[in-house]
């Protein structure tokens, strides 16, 4: 099967009040593939995956994202989210005064709405979320209760892999998703995000640690530094950066 590109990422410079923070990116994902992105604390990994997801408050100053092989960097959120690109945060938001099972059907006849499909009603939608929740190992009272408010970080992270379980996205960017993690709930959701994981979709993972690496076996590794990628590698190159730290990487640049 010929692979092809759901994402191409080409020089990008992308600022936040008139701060540069992604400075020359480029990256090239295809149908089928997982990628890591590691790096240290600033390197911009939450921007580039905000600004993937159209996040209004940074602006691109040069370069281009193309999704599908269209340009997608003047679309709105909504758009993007409907056209199947979804980013777990790394910080989900509370919203207090929302139910979680409201906010989840909403988004999810939003989509339907998108792609001119009938609304679910309320029954044909618990019926749904019911088979994804019991996928990703979570509590139905969780469904219940105002979305993400007093969850532990744990329990938010859950919460992100539900959506993504339910608006089955083409593009899903987890940011960070495996902190905060007991070790059970890593391999809860490194399980499901595997399960999730088809031909016709493509999945980035934001991380610090290997230890997620270890459940999730990404295509690519690659490393970002200061707005950019400076090294790819393959799943290895995860277990050398757990023993030697990043100097690993810039040890490589110096010796080849
Ligand atoms: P990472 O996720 O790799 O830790 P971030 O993308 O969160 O890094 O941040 C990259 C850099 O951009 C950091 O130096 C951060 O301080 C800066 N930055 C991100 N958002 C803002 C903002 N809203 N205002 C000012 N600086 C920001
Ligand atoms: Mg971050």
């Amino acid at each position: 099967m010929k692979k092809e590109r759901i994402l191409e990422i080409k020089n990008l410079h992308a600022c936040i009040d008139n701060i540069s923070v992604i400075k020359g990116m480029n990256l090239q994902v295809n149908y089928g593939e997982i990628h890591a992105i590691m790096g240290k604390n600033g390197s911009g990994k939450s921007t580039l995956a905000k600004i993937i997801a159209g996040h209004p408050s940074y602006q691109i100053t040069k370069g281009d994202i193309l999704f599908d092989g269209e340009t997608i960097t003047k679309k709105d959120p909504a758009d993007r989210s409907h056209e199947g690109i979804f980013l777990a945060f790394q910080y989900p938001v509370e919203i207090p005064g929302v139910s979680n099972i409201d906010f989840l059907r909403l988004a999810y006849n939003s989509q339907r709405k998108a792609k001119q499909e009938r609304s679910l009603d309320p029954i044909s939608f618990f019926e749904l979320l019911s088979s994804k929740i019991k996928l990703i190992d979570m509590n139905e009272n969780f469904l219940q209760r105002n979305v993400n408010e007093g969850f532990s970080g744990g329990e938010k992270k859950k919460n992100e892999i539900l959506q993504m379980a339910l608006l089955d996205s083409k593009l899903s960017v987890l940011d960070e998703t495996d902190s905060g993690l007991d070790i059970d709930a890593l391999k809860t959701i490194s399980n499901s995000i595997n399960l999730l994981k088809n031909d016709n979709k493509a999945i980035i993972i934001i991380t610090h640690y290997q230890r997620i690496l270890d459940y999730i076996r990404p295509d690519f590794i690659h490393i970002m530094q200061d707005g950019k990628i400076v090294h790819t590698g393959n799943a290895e190159l995860a277990i050398q950066l757990e023993k030697y730290g990043y100097e690993y990487i810039n040890s490589k640049q110096i010796n080849g």
